[in-house]
């Protein structure tokens, strides 16, 4: 199936490294242009090395005055933006107990308001283009963690305000959907697995309890997801909440 999504401009937070890189590689295979804005200079560079059709802005999110910078560089290089994939997190593990009201304010600030921002600097450019929004939040929204309270609280705010921005876009035609995770292998979950004392005896713990076919979701899986709403065969999908996460969330994890 043509996405038509050849010569698109779509920003992906976070593009350089696990689930972002996937949603990167998988526009590139569509003949889009993704713009990679992400802090990990190496990554990001060693991509457009190897696709030389994507760049890469170097940026620190929680930076919102970097955030807007880097969306109207992006303009001005490329004269539209026509997407935008709000994907950088970081479970960043400050629970009810083991935290502060500082370190939670934090967290819930690290991990919601660059998606804010980036919204919020990209809309002029989306409303000429019609443009399409996709948040990634995670299961950790539905379905809790334990001692991840900035994080869960985070992705809770998404769900949200994919909901909140699907409305409020409605008459400019920008659509904004959300894909939520489950258990996905990439940088950021690997160094997480380190935390616990048996990381291999854990990971078998938790495919296990994955319904569809006992294993971990691919980014690929996630990408093809976003890149699929990102499209215009997706022209009448709006405020939804996609579980990419082979039943993990809405099947009965007993069975
Ligand atoms: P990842 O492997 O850590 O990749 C995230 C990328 O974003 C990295 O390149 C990281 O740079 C960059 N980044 C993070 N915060 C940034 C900031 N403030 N400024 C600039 N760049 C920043 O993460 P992932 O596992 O692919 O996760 C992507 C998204 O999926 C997150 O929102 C996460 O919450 C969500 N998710 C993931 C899973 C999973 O199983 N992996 C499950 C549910 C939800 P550095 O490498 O330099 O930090």
């Amino acid at each position: 199936m043509d996405l038509h999504l050849k010569d698109k401009v779509v920003i992906v937070s976070g593009g350089a490294n696990g689930i972002g890189k996937a949603i990167s590689i998988q526009l590139i295979e569509e003949k889009a242009i993704p713009i990679l804005f992400d802090k990990d200079e190496a990554a990001g560079k060693r991509f457009v090395k190897q696709f030389p059709r994507s760049h890469f802005m170097e940026v620190d999110l929680n930076d919102s005055f970097a955030c807007r910078k880097s969306v109207e560089k992006t303009e001005k290089k490329l004269g539209r933006i026509e997407g935008l994939v709000n994907n950088a997190g970081f479970n960043d593990a400050i629970g009810l107990e083991k935290g502060s009201p500082q370190k939670f304010t934090q967290s819930l600030n690290n991990n919601t308001a660059h998606y804010y921002s980036l919204a919020h600097y990209c809309l002029p450019f989306l409303k000429q283009s019609m443009g399409s929004i996709v948040n990634i939040a995670s299961k950790v929204a539905i379905t809790g963690q334990g001692n991840t309270s900035g994080y869960a609280a985070a992705k809770g705010a998404i769900l949200s305000l994919t909901r909140e921005w699907a409305v409020e876009l409605l008459p400019s035609s920008i659509r904004v959907n959300a894909v939520l995770p489950a258990e996905v292998w990439t940088p950021l979950y690997e160094s997480w697995l380190k935390s616990f004392p048996d990381p291999k005896e854990k990971k078998r713990q938790i495919e296990s309890r994955i319904p569809l076919g006992n294993r971990m979701t691919t980014a690929e899986e996630i990408a093809n997801m976003v890149v699929f709403l990102l499209s215009d065969r997706c022209s009448h999908v709006t405020g939804q909440w996609m579980s990419v996460d082979g039943g993990y969330v809405h099947l009965d994890r007993a069975i």
